[in-house]
């Protein structure tokens, strides 16, 4: 558009959401080819998944490719938190914390939704003599957990996608859970050649259609038309397991109405709470893994062996919805 501009990041390198999370199990939940650009159809050609759902590694190694590929580099500002813009006459005018000065017409606030880290207020926190981490502020470096007492507070999907990996290191592991969230397995695999081949062949056509799905993706695709109340109990049960196997937000969406209607959101609410009794072998454990909210209400949590790695002797949930750490 002839205009020039530039970019101002506080971080020392590009990558947002997947510079600053790097915690272990660290995982995109929406398919690889779904979740990248479309703006230029070489840049679709060119790069290859590795994954089904990119890890943090592989999303950055993609989001740097793009920066490099089409020359973004010279234009963004790492190091350079913003903060504070004040609109004055007929500009912007913007202070960083160094106390840099920039100017400009327009402004575009693409500081993200949830970039900044909520660090809990807990007394005594700064005296804790141990270390602290915090998912959205990993260090690059790997943090060997191997024989430590590990505590892991919060059970959101940052949570639930570290603590399976944190447990095969800790010696001892203690999830600290305010809210059980719903979770099913999210089946990462090696990219499926074949798939990938077809949808390059087709990427304009797979774009279109996505655009036309709930969310913008495939998974959130309702294929079956019909609600869960229209099938028998054996048949819904079929269902729900071919959707669970499926992984992911297929889960969501094995009927048109899971989202809509409270009797068939009972079914999936039923349906996954018997597969963490299934799973979990501690029934005291599974009940506090069984969430009490709404199914879809809050964003559908994915990993991997989240519910399996409860059975492990050196892994202890402890529920403090009523006692929560001050
Ligand atoms: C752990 C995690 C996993 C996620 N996984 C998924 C997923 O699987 N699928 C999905 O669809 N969505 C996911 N999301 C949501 C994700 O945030 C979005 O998909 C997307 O990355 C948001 O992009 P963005 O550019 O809006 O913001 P961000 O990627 O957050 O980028 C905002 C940038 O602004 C910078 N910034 C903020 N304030 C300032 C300031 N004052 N001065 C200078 N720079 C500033 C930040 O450093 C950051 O680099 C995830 C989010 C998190 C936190």
């Amino acid at each position: 558009m002839g205009l020039s501009f530039c970019v101002l990041e506080s971080g020392d390198g590009i990558g947002g959401t997947w510079f600053w999370n790097r915690y272990p199990g660290a995982r995109c939940d929406i398919e690889s080819t779904e979740y990248s650009y479309q703006f230029s159809e070489k840049l679709q050609q060119e790069w290859d998944w590795k994954n089904r759902y990119a890890s943090q590694q592989e999303m950055l190694e993609y989001l740097e490719h793009v920066s490099q590929r089409f020359d973004l580099l010279s234009d963004i500002r790492l190091n350079t938190h913003v903060e504070y813009e004040k609109f004055i006459g007929n500009k912007w005018h913007i202070t960083t914390s160094t106390n840099k000065k920039f100017s400009s017409q327009f402004c575009i606030m693409a500081t993200g939704a949830v970039s900044s880290p909520r660090i809990p207020n807990i007394n005594g926190l700064t005296q804790f003599s141990g270390q602290i981490y915090h998912t959205s502020q990993w260090p690059k470096n790997n943090i060997d957990f191997k024989n430590k007492r590990v505590a892991v507070i919060g059970t959101g999907t940052s949570g639930i996608q570290c603590i399976p990996i944190v447990a095969k290191d800790a010696s001892q592991l203690h999830v600290y859970q305010r809210t059980a969230n719903f979770y099913v397995p999210i089946r990462n695999a090696p990219t499926d050649q074949k798939k990938s081949t077809l949808i390059k062949n087709n990427y304009n056509d797979f774009r279109e259609e996505n655009s036309k799905k709930i969310g913008g993706y495939c998974a959130g695709d309702i294929s079956n038309k019909k609600s869960a109340i229209d099938y028998s109990a054996e048949e819904r049960e079929e269902i729900f397991e071919s959707a669970w196997q499926k992984g992911g937000f297929y889960f969501q969406s094995a009927f048109n109405d899971l989202l809509k209607n409270k009797i068939s959101n009972n079914y999936a609410v039923n349906f996954l709470h018997k597969k963490i009794s299934q799973i979990v072998e501690n029934s005291n454990t599974a009940k506090k893994l069984s969430p009490t909210i709404t199914f879809g209400c809050k964003r559908l949590s994915m990993g991997k062996d989240y519910y399996e790695t409860y059975n492990n002797k050196n892994v202890r949930l402890h529920d403090i919805s009523e006692n929560p750490i001050h």
